[in-house]
């Protein structure tokens, strides 16, 4: 994993000479409004003024982010000549980031943009993550919303592997419970996911399990935002938790790849705008009572690395976490599935599901 990891408070401010490598000029990217409301935007600010970098700003990075908005990022960090991108905010702002990196230095037509051919000059990429879920920080994905397709495809290129992951969780003071529990299993569902895949290692394991382990130490925590609302709704060492097991877990995918459980989840953000953490959460347990049939083993190292009793009783947690389910008729589950049959995922597992596995997974979660 080639991206330099530096995590803790004021970590940027601390290390801002580690800028000055990558030029005079850089373009921060981020979502609307969040990076200049919890800090970071102005850490990044002080930053490159101490180091007398000039800068210029694209702050219109949606959630789940476009393609024609990475083609727009690209074209601003092409006319502003900027010599490196500072992406922050959560996966949709990192993603839609690493994309611009590419297209900022490559002329490539949407129809090739996720063929993974690509020549090798890109722009460097610093990563300042203020959600703890999507790992992105630590990937070479960058997960893009795909009308042409229906579906989010993801552009895969080790050229857009971030060069540095500044974590300081004290960004992530004022996010929402909802958004804390969606992307810390979307986490969870990349570690679990990690230890499905046919390209699992020993080492890919061991994060997989730590994370998995330290994504579950943190629900007690999480029933307890949702009980007990408040302005600062969890602790800055749950924070710093939930963040470190979120990197594990992109260490994990960047070598073992997502698996049927984010091909599926796909559509459901797609066509019904569920939260991508929330999608996975939901389908993963119904899909590891499918794996349970034919690997029993591999299914109770997971569940003992939740220090849970049963798939079921994970199954419950999610329930109770997640509140009331959206409706889903049995034609859009037949389409979804349908849909998640056409990827790579799919055959990422170490049993590879059937259409009618994944309709049998999608009605179980949605109670179809
Ligand atoms: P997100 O879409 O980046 O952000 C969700 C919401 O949280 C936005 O409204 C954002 O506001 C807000 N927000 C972010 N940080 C905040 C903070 N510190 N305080 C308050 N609000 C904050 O959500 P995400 O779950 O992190 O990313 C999801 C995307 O990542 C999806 O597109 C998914 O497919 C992708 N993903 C990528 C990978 C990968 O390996 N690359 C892996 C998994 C998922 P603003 O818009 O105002 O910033
Ligand atoms: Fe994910």
């Amino acid at each position: 994993m080639p991206t330099k990891v530096i995590m803790g408070s004021k970590c940027i401010e601390e290390n801002s000479a580690l800028l000055k490598t990558y030029g005079k000029k850089a373009m921060i990217v981020t979502g609307r409004r969040s990076a200049k409301l919890n800090g970071s935007q102005d850490d990044v600010i002080l930053a490159l003024r101490k180091e007398g970098i000039d800068y210029v700003i694209y702050d219109q990075v949606m959630s789940n982010p476009t393609i024609e908005c990475a083609y727009e990022g690209a074209a601003l960090a092409r006319e502003e000549e900027v010599d490196f991108i500072i992406a922050i905010g959560g996966g949709s702002p990192i993603d839609g980031a690493k994309a611009m990196a590419l297209l900022a230095k490559q002329d490539i037509e949407e129809e090739a943009l996720f063929s993974g051919q690509y020549a090798c000059e890109v722009l460097p990429l610093i990563a300042v993550p203020t959600t703890a879920g999507t790992g992105s920080e630590v990937t070479q994905y960058s997960i893009l919303t795909n009308d042409k397709a229906e579906t989010k495809s993801g552009l895969a290129t080790p050229l857009i592997f971030p060069q540095i992951a500044f974590m300081d969780a004290r960004y992530m003071r004022g996010l929402s419970v909802k958004v804390t529990i969606n992307t810390g299993i979307d986490a969870l569902s990349h570690a679990v996911e990690g230890l499905l895949s046919v390209k699992a290692s020993p080492m890919s394991d061991v994060l997989a399990l730590k994370s998995t382990e330290m994504v579950l130490e943190t629900v007690t925590a999480m029933f307890n935002a949702i009980e007990t609302p408040s302005l600062e709704p969890f602790s800055l060492e749950i924070r710093e938790k939930l963040m470190m097991a979120s990197m594990y877990a992109g260490m994990v995918i960047a070598q073992t790849g997502t698996t049927a459980v984010h091909a599926m989840g796909y559509s459901l953000t797609y066509f019904r705008h569920i939260d991508h953490g929330r999608a996975n959460g939901l389908l993963l347990g119904h899909f590891l009572k499918l794996v349970e049939k034919a690997q029993p083993a591999l299914i109770k190292r997971i569940i003992d690395a939740m220090k849970l009793n049963s798939v079921d009783e994970y199954i419950e947690l999610m329930t109770k976490l997640f509140g009331e389910k959206e409706a889903m008729v049995v034609e859009e589950i037949e389409k979804y599935s349908e849909k998640a049959m056409g990827t790579g995922n799919i055959r990422n597992c170490v049993i590879v599901p059937t259409k009618e596995d994944l309709i049998t997974v999608y009605r179980a979660a949605f109670a179809v």
